[in-house]
């Protein structure tokens, strides 16, 4: 066990913070402007725009179409998740098939344009943005049933849609519970949910998936053609080896479940504690994410404090939820909210939820029961109480993993992250309209003191790719370990002049 710091940190200035002017964004108070990048993002240098005549070729080479500044949507199709990197693109192709995908590859190294490719644009570190050619894939949407196990996804559709045909189907995966979020970036970066102890992580249900590579080849990569490829699309990170058309997953049938969501507001070290400890024994059927909420400014002002919660899902067959949770937790609670034995999707409906873009930054590390003593858990609570605080409010969480997903070895595919109970992260929100730089900056200096003393409680806890924090040094070893050199190997062999690049990519060797 590591040490945990407790003190506040209230730095004024978080050094390069604002460094980074990043030209044309879309309409936002000038102060925003200030933090659309983390230090190290190297965004796309405003380019020259290729000119009218260009992007009507490249309409001309298109089934879908080219959306330039002057259309009405620009502004929707061009907007992000994460505000803070609401950089503007030149122009926009949505693409609807695998040649659209390959004609922009083209087109771009053509022109010399630079590009970034988005599905549900909900990565948190900006790497789907760019000053030059958005690589749309939303419109490339929908699934196809393939025998009564697998499906194939289309390259650019949102989670929304995958719940929808999997409901008719009477199957699921494992997802999560964001309906925008895109089934590409999910997939290809890990992919955690409320089935993964259940199932394994998404990425350990791909079979297979079919690629637009840089030199604009398509291919197809399964256990029996391009394995290293599909390899390095388990857990690899979107936007590393090439656009990504489809997905081949293995379902399951769905069965009924609980769905739960407990909130206590006192003696919240013990409680804690008490989760983290009590459930590492349940089994696998048992989803949940605790969450320690610390509220806005102003709800604090009020006198509001901080709670802890845990949401989830717990499969037919879980033993009842008073047991697994003690009488103790189970007596403790402020609030219960327990639907049970609800047929699976109706229950996903209250489950899901979808988050509209606004300022983020969110920081994880895998961890180990063993890592959260009672000093451990009360000085993140302390923390969590010394946070400054915005207009916002803001949390840390600790997602369950373990069960199947630690069945799958390190090496086996290219998510690393095994062995672990616990995903850790910690999100600060903000809106730029109401909170200051200066108290953003307070509130960042806050979390990276914070994450720096979880990240000290354990030797290789890493971090979530799919969680990826622009401001992570150590990215490389944080989000891909031993598996590095091997993704570096990938990339070597189907973008060795890293056409695809943006601040976090995989470079070859
Ligand atoms: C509100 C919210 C909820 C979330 N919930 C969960 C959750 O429950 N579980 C979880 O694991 N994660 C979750 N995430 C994280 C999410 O899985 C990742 O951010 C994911 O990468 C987003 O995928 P996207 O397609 O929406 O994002 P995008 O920003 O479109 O893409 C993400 C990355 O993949 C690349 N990419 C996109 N499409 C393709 C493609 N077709 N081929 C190749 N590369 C591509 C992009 O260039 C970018 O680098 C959540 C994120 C948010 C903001």
């Amino acid at each position: 066990m590591g040490t945990f710091e407790t003190a506040t940190a209230r730095r004024s200035i978080l050094k390069g913070l604002g460094a980074l002017a990043v030209g044309a964004s879309l309409p936002m108070p000038a102060r925003a402007q200030q933090f659309l990048a983390d230090p190290g993002v190297e965004l796309h240098p405003q380019t020259h725009n290729p000119g009218k005549g260009a992007w009507a070729d490249l309409a001309r080479e298109l089934k879908g179409n080219v959306v330039l500044p002057d259309d009405p949507f620009f502004g929707d199709y061009s907007r992000p998740n994460n505000l803070r990197y609401a950089t503007r693109p030149a122009g926009i192709a949505r693409c609807i098939r695998a040649e659209d995908v390959s004609a922009c590859l083209k087109w771009a190294k053509k022109t010399n344009t630079p590009f970034a490719v988005r599905s549900g644009g909900h990565n948190y570190a900006g790497f789907s943005t760019t000053h030059g050619l958005l690589i749309d894939m939303s419109p490339m949407a929908g699934i196809t049933k393939l025998d009564e196990q697998r499906v194939e996804i289309r390259g650019g559709t949102i989670n929304s849609l995958v719940y929808k045909a999997l409901e008719r189907m009477g199957r699921t995966v494992t997802h999560g519970r964001c309906d925008g979020v895109g089934a590409a970036g999910f997939l290809l970066g890990g992919g955690i949910g409320f089935n993964m102890r259940l199932y394994g992580i998404g990425s350990d249900l791909m079979r297979g998936t079919e690629l637009v590579l840089a030199d604009g080849e398509r291919v197809s990569a399964s256990a029996d053609s391009h394995k290293e490829l599909l390899w390095a699309c388990q857990g690899g990170g979107g936007g590393n080896f090439g656009i990504n058309t489809s997905f081949t997953v293995e379902t399951y049938p769905v069965s009924t479940v609980t769905v739960f969501e407990i909130t206590w507001t006192r003696d919240l070290e013990r409680v804690l504690h008490g989760l983290l400890h009590q459930l590492q024994t349940a089994p696998n059927g048992f989803g949940s994410k605790i969450s320690v909420t610390v509220p806005s400014r102003e709800d604090r002002r009020l006198g509001k404090g901080l709670s802890v919660s845990i949401l989830g899902q717990a499969h037919a067959g879980t033993p009842p939820l008073a047991d697994l949770f003690g009488p103790w937790l189970w007596e403790q609670a402020e609030k219960r909210s327990i639907h049970a034995d609800m047929p699976y999707w109706q229950a996903q409906d209250i489950l899901s939820e979808e988050t509209f873009p606004y300022y983020y930054r969110e920081q994880s590390t895998f961890l180990n029961t063993g890592d959260l003593t009672e000093t451990v858990v009360a000085n993140l609570i302390a923390s969590g109480k010394a946070m400054p605080g915005t207009s916002m409010a803001s949390a840390f969480k600790f997602f369950q993993v373990g069960g199947a997903v630690n069945k799958v070895g390190r090496k086996d595919t290219a998510f690393v992250h095994r062995g672990y109970d616990w995903l850790f992260s910690s999100e600060v929100n903000w809106w730029a309209l109401k909170d200051s730089p200066t108290l953003v900056t307070e509130n960042l200096a806050w979390q990276d003191k914070f994450y720096a003393g979880v990240r000290a409680l354990t030797t290789g806890g890493g971090a979530y790719q799919n969680f990826p924090d622009a401001s992570l040094k150590d990215w490389k070893a944080a989000y891909y370990a031993e598996n590095y050199p091997d993704l570096q190997k990938v990339k070597e062999a189907v973008d060795p002049t890293s056409l695809f690049r943006f601040a976090q990519a995989i470079t070859p060797r």
